[in-house]
């Protein structure tokens, strides 16, 4: 049979990975859960509309990374490429979004066909959040603030920094969008294919480019601050006042404008410091205030974030320490009467105690093959019940930490385990 293997872009992660990454999925649960963002759970697949009339038709993930295809019934569906279209179409769909504050939060595996690389993969994880019902800026620095505690609580303040900008409203942009096209036209001869096509497009989207060559081109560019209106710019000045007196560091980045095109006024994006991090947008949101309307449903204001999880992951995985399990090793002869008594003592000590308990569940009992397993999993106690202890009523305990044995009646297992938790 010919080797297979996973999907390129697409990874497995093993139980050792698996618990660090349960951890962090628990440590972001908790800190949004106090923010009072409750959980929204939205499908991996929906009908392709919902994104094509959601992200916009001229941006990247709509132009080549979408996982799409039609199912049976002729249907084109796609694998979701980010979570904020799925979550406006529910909450269109359940008409909970109008004349009322929600705070919603959601995780999972996201699919964009991207090129493979270190922090790039075309499975990605996101941790989101979308706010709707509220239209100033005070939401916008909950978010920040939100973000920011998820640095501290993985200490890792100082490797990330916020940008901010603001993409102003529709009349805004399309006055912005005129002046940038004149510049980039003024300056054709620099910009590479995927930009030329851009400025027929998406003019804006060539500030997002990630060419270096144009890096100055683009740093030189015309500012959108400059030609806000008099309610955008109230709106972007108050957020930096707030966070100015909150002492909140931020950099504001002109040609910050977002890979999507549901974007108004604020846009923010928390980059990683660290020079040899190419992929290094670790979370990016905003407000969009237009979603709601331009998917079908009445006006809503709007605002959210998606975390990158597992580049957060690259970033904390060696700090992260998973809780330590307490463990119990249930060894066995296999005698039909002793496997039964087994597998009730093992249940009655997972009801009843702390503890996780392992069964060796094989035909041959090898005890030193399993005691070495015991101690390599750091198991707390090891049980041994064979055809002789059982016989007389009792069974063997061996307590790892310091290589004692003992029997003790196998009626008083549970509460020796129980025991043995509050003496250690
Ligand atoms: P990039 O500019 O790196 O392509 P993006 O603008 O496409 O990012 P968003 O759509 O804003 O990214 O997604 C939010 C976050 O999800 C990003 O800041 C990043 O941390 C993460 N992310 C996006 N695409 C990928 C990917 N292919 N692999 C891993 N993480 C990703
Ligand atoms: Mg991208």
């Amino acid at each position: 049979m010919k080797h297979i293997h996973s999907v390129r872009g697409m990874h497995d992660m093993l139980p050792d990975v698996g618990k660090c990454w349960f951890e962090l999925e628990c440590i972001l649960r908790n800190i949004v859960t106090k923010y009072g963002y409750q959980e929204i759970k939205l499908p991996l697949l929906e009908y392709t509309e919902v994104f094509t009339n959601a992200i916009g038709e001229s941006t990247d993930i709509i132009e080549k990374e979408m996982y799409s295809f039609l199912d049976r019934s002729g249907k084109s569906l796609t694998l979701r490429p980010e979570g904020t279209a799925g979550c406006v179409r529910a909450g269109i769909e359940y008409g909970i979004l109008h004349n009322s504050i929600k705070r919603f939060f959601y995780y999972g595996p996201m699919f964009r066909h991207d090129r493979p690389q270190k922090g790039r993969y075309r499975q990605l994880h996101q941790f989101g959040v979308e706010v709707f019902g509220l239209s100033g800026p005070i939401i916008d620095l909950e978010l920040i603030l939100l973000v920011r505690n998820i640095w501290k609580i993985f200490n890792i303040e100082d490797k990330i920094e916020l940008h901010i900008n603001t993409l102003g409203n529709k009349v805004v942009r399309s006055k912005f969008r005129e002046k940038l096209v004149q510049y980039f036209e003024d300056n054709l001869r620099f910009l590479d294919i995927d930009c030329q096509r851009r400025l027929k497009n998406n003019p804006l989207r060539i500030l997002d480019s990630k060419n270096p060559n144009i890096k100055n081109l683009i740093e030189n560019a015309p500012s959108i601050i400059d030609y806000l209106d008099a309610k955008s710019e109230k709106h972007f000045f108050r957020l930096c006042e707030l966070l100015n007196k909150l002492d909140i560091k931020y950099k504001i980045n002109p040609t910050l404008v977002r890979g999507l095109d549901y974007y108004n006024l604020t846009v923010f994006e928390w980059l990683s410091k660290d020079i040899n991090n190419v992929q290094n947008a670790v979370c990016a949101g905003g407000r969009y205030g237009e979603l709601v309307g331009r998917m079908g449903g009445k006006s809503t204001p709007a605002a959210g974030f998606a975390l990158g999880m597992d580049r957060l992951f690259n970033i904390i995985k060696d700090t992260i320490n998973p809780p330590i399990r307490n463990i119990i090793y249930l060894l066995h002869s296999s005698e039909t009467e002793i496997i039964v008594k087994i597998m009730k003592i093992a249940d009655d000590i997972r009801n009843c105690c702390k503890y996780d308990v392992i069964v060796h569940g094989d035909e041959f009992l090898n005890i030193n093959n399993h005691l070495k397993k015991a101690y390599k999993n750091n198991a707390k106690i090891v049980a041994i019940l064979d055809e002789d202890t059982f016989i007389q009523g009792r069974i063997l305990i061996k307590c790892l930490s310091n290589n004692s044995d003992q029997y003790i009646n196998i009626t008083e297992i549970v509460n020796f385990v129980n025991n043995y938790i509050d003496v250690e």
